[in-house]
């Protein structure tokens, strides 16, 4: 069986919907298991919404509320699901809406309510999710992920109890898929032992995935974004960036912790421990390799493997092996030549250097950079 995970973007539109249920159709006999986040932006409406409900703002909550109800409210249109869904849609926004009231009333947000809110992005996404499955005539079933995912009581950063979730998810989704069902998960969210709402943290429904695949010795996770894989430099910044074929799970981690906003790091970090490949792949290009994240075994090293940035911190990392050569650390300094360097490291194996200057500079560095490195790729 294989675990495949859709982020937020992958519902923008109707077509956006028909490409992943052709996706997903296409991976029926492999036996997937779907894990969904949030649709785009709405974890941070969320957020926002919690943040005015606490500082009794209560226009700003109530518009925002409503922006979310009708954002998947409209979905239920387009998509034709049907009284059941917008039923239960409605049931979640309403369990919602008391928890925004007690919010208001107390004044104060908790880290545990926090999570408790945020966890509907996820919670009404794969209603639709499975719902519009279901409708196309996959054996689509929606498995709560709070009564699988069991973890400390760390809420906004929680820490899952590794054996008992596994123990827990085995014996809910395997007999799901022996009658061939597929398993529709929200990511993100888990519970402690007593049953209150938590999150893995922003961006954790990567790491849920992952997770599930470990517990379900799936053969792989695919991860599917609006982008071809894991790219050389941020495409938005390097016109000719390209895509990265292979990374090992440390070149991977080390690209997501240094600013690429591809996968979250624990997800490569938990794979890597389970030795369970990964697959970033591309929603919009289902012939395009993507992405895979394994230990590298015969493929070559390239000499550079990408460069990663953080720009509020004027933070430029380059990462891969060749960089222990002293030709190409100088390179690369001098692919900078004219611009203010304040300060440079590299890490002990010396596989990564770290340049920091003004915010306003990093485009351009990373723009020189990737020129400079090219012929390393
Ligand atoms: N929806 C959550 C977030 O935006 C989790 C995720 O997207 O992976 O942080
Ligand atoms: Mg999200």
């Amino acid at each position: 069986m294989i675990v495949m995970k859709f982020g937020g973007s992958s519902f923008q539109n109707v077509a956006a919907w028909q490409r992943v249920l052709s996706i997903i159709r296409g991976r029926e006999s492999r036996r997937p298991v779907v894990v969904v986040s949030a649709l785009a932006g709405i974890t941070n409406e969320l957020d926002a919404v919690a943040s005015h409900a606490a500082a009794g703002e209560k226009m700003e909550a109530q518009q925002r509320f409503e922006r979310i109800a009708s954002t998947h409210f409209e979905f239920c249109e387009i998509l034709q699901l049907g009284k059941d869904v917008r039923q239960q849609i409605g049931l979640r926004m309403r369990e919602f809406r008391m928890c925004l009231e007690s919010v208001m009333t107390l004044g104060e947000l908790t880290l545990r309510t926090r999570d408790q809110i945020l966890a509907y992005g996820e919670l009404l996404s794969s209603v639709l999710l499975a719902a519009y499955l279901r409708q196309n005539r996959l054996n689509a079933r929606l498995v709560d992920s709070r009564e699988l995912v069991v973890t400390n009581d760390a809420f906004s950063a929680a820490v899952p109890r590794f054996r008992l979730s596994r123990l827990r998810s085995q014996n809910s989704l395997f007999p799901l898929l022996e009658q061939k069902a597929i398993p529709v998960l929200p990511g993100f969210i888990g519970a402690t032992k007593t049953g209150l709402t938590t999150t893995l943290g922003r961006g954790g429904s990567d790491y849920s995935a992952s997770l599930f695949a470990g517990w379900l010795n799936a053969e792989e996770v695919e991860v599917w974004k609006d982008v071809p894989g894991f790219m050389t430099a941020d495409p938005l910044v390097v016109a000719d960036a390209q895509r990265i074929p292979h990374l090992s799970y440390r070149e991977a981690e080390q690209l997501c912790r240094f600013g690429a906003k591809i996968l979250h790091p624990l997800a490569v970090r938990y794979a890597s421990q389970k030795r369970l490949a990964i697959r970033v792949l591309y929603t919009r290009d289902v012939e395009n390799p993507g992405t895979h994240i394994f230990t590298k075994g015969t493929v070559p090293a390239p000499h550079v493997i990408g460069i990663a940035s953080h720009k509020p911190s004027g933070r430029v990392t380059v990462i891969g092996e060749g960089l222990r050569k002293p030709m190409v650390a100088a390179r690369i300094l001098n692919s900078c030549g004219g611009m203010d360097i304040l300060r440079v490291s590299q890490n002990s194996l010396r596989s990564r250097m770290i340049l920091v200057m003004m915010k306003e500079d990093t485009d351009r560095a990373i723009r020189q950079i990737h020129e400079g490195v090219k012929s390393l790729l």
